[in-house]
């Protein structure tokens, strides 16, 4: 079992991103103590009695853009809070914006790998001051080729895709091995009782006991629907092993 991996996220909306990280698999890996989540709510950093965080963008132009003091401020507070905790391991800095790298299976693979740990920044409206992309290392990486009204969401689900594979989180172990994408392909179709369901019967290979049988079956299945929906993907048609 991994030691302790630490997630933290700036954002101001921590409390969208609270609900999530406490609930079902990704709640169960923390109360396990496999993960723990760290907030900062970026209104502590704003700036002038009303808190500040955001402003009018120079040049003109529609909505409004995070201020530099406070996510600055925001940023330098969490990452000396995660140094100070791991004894020094630099974390990992990601911008969720769709003008990121698009994030992946691999990349969670990697970042679920690498003991450093992860830190979100979430933007909001039109998105941050670009002196904060400039002046730290601030991966982007985007959820998908569409627009988000925050980086909340994004966050979670990089978050869920990587917890998910920290060794321990997930009780049969070896099911992340032979998910959707983890082999080039798509997972096989899943059945469980009852056996005839509104008169749609089990194929009926899954009940005949022969493994081999069962193994092509699924790699069958799997194969021609990956390749009618992601041909992209290549596939790899060794995969079926559980
Ligand atoms: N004006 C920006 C643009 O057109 O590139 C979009 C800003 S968006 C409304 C506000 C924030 O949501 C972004 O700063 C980013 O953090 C997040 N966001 C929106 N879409 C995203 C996506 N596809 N992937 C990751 N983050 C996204």
């Amino acid at each position: 079992m991994g030691r302790c991996r630490h997630i933290g996220v700036v954002s101001l909306f921590p409390e969208m991103l609270r609900s999530i990280f406490n609930t079902s698999i990704l709640g169960r890996a923390a109360s396990k103590g496999l993960v723990q989540y760290h907030y900062w709510n970026l209104r502590d950093f704003g700036t002038g009695s009303y808190h500040s965080v955001d402003d009018y963008p120079f040049g003109g132009g529609g909505g409004m853009v995070l201020k530099p003091e406070p996510l600055a401020d925001a940023l330098d507070c969490s990452i000396d809070f995660l140094r100070e905790l791991t004894g020094g391991e630099t974390p990992r800095l990601l911008y969720p914006s769709p003008q990121g790298r698009r994030f992946s299976q691999p990349v969670s693979e990697e970042w679920s790998g690498s003991s450093r740990p992860l830190l979100f920044l979430c933007g909001h409206y039109e998105g941050i001051d670009q002196r904060i992309l400039d002046g730290y290392p601030l991966e982007e990486w985007s959820a998908g080729d569409y627009v988000l009204s925050g980086g909340e969401l994004p966050c979670a689900l990089m978050v869920d895709a990587v917890v998910r594979l920290l060794p321990g989180v997930l009780s049969n172990e070896s099911s992340p091995v032979n998910e959707t994408f983890s082999n080039g392909t798509f997972d096989y179709p899943q059945y469980t009782r009852p056996r005839v369901f509104r008169g749609q019967e089990v194929p009926e290979v899954l009940l005949s006991g022969d493994h081999q049988a069962i193994r092509r079956y699924r790699e069958e299945v799997s194969r021609r629907k990956q390749q009618a929906v992601r041909p992209d993907l290549g596939g790899n048609q060794a995969s079926v092993s559980r």
